[in-house]
């Protein structure tokens, strides 16, 4: 099954990738880490078709999509 990675620590917590998706698997915390940044995390790894749009429209090349497991 497709998935994707997000590297915590380049994610400025924009929620473009979230915008993205438009299955909504990826959501933002809702605590800011320790640079301030409600960063994002995958939320439903179940349902990704690994389409690659949050990654296209990350600014900061924060997530990686891996079409197998
Ligand atoms: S690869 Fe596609 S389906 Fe998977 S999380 Fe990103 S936008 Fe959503
Ligand atoms: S688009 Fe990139 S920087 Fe913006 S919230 Fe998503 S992973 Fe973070």
């Amino acid at each position: 099954m497709p998935y994707i990675t997000i590297d915590e620590s380049r994610c400025k917590g924009c929620g473009l990738c979230t915008i993205a998706c438009s299955r909504k698997l990826v959501s933002l915390r809702d605590a800011p880490n320790s640079m301030g940044y409600t960063v994002a995390f995958f939320s439903n790894p179940d349902a990704c078709t690994g389409c690659a749009l949050c990654a296209e429209m990350c600014p900061d090349v924060a997530i990686a999509v891996f079409k197998e497991s």
